[in-house]
């Protein structure tokens, strides 16, 4: 058995989204547990003394994948991401350095740090808005905060150089996929 990239499987969910990345022995484990179904082989095979099978490049999982659905954190990131970087007065889409968050009720009015009060804003709209009620500042929220209902992206960090080319379909496929350097 070779090292390196290929000694590696990409796991999927039932839906096809990349869960993680495991080694092909956990992978045939999953294989003979019957919890997987193999989507990729890659070139070389695996012996034993009963069997011949090839080393798995990317298996799916047939049941739902249960993720533990912990609740977004309350993070400055989280609050662009749930407003899609824009500003919510003025549409603005920025990028993250060009961003700021606005108490929408200000905290000297008793406005209060959470998601339901902060929302993604331009430093302009910022300054225009100043310690003011939207309604006070004759400006106009795009939407209402809410606190979001999603899970974060399973984001999965792999060097370039050591994705194998098995694994490509699915990981642009679904664009969850971070593949860093
Ligand atoms: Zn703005």
């Amino acid at each position: 058995m070779e090292a390196g990239a290929t000694s590696r499987t990409l796991l999927l969910s039932q839906g096809y989204e990349p869960i993680k990345v495991i080694s092909w022995q956990r992978a045939i484990t999953l294989l003979f547990l019957g919890k997987v179904e193999v989507l990729e082989e890659y070139g070389h095979d695996i012996r034993s003394v009963s069997i011949v099978i090839k080393v798995p490049a990317v298996v799916r999982l047939l049941r739902a994948f249960r993720r533990h659905a912990k609740p977004v954190k309350f993070s400055r990131v989280n609050i662009y991401a749930r407003d899609n970087y824009k500003c919510q007065y003025c549409g603005k889409k920025a990028a993250m350095h060009e961003l700021t968050y606005d108490h929408v009720t200000p905290r000297s009015q008793g406005g209060r740090t959470e998601w339901t009060n902060i929302v993604t804003c331009c430093y302009e709209c910022n300054r225009k808005k100043g310690g003011r009620t939207p309604k006070q500042a004759g400006m106009h929220l795009l939407t209402q905060p809410a606190q979001p209902n999603w899970v974060p992206a399973v984001v999965i960090r792999i060097s370039t150089r050591s994705v194998p080319d098995a694994w490509r379909d699915y990981l642009y496929w679904t664009g969850e996929l971070t593949v860093g350097e």
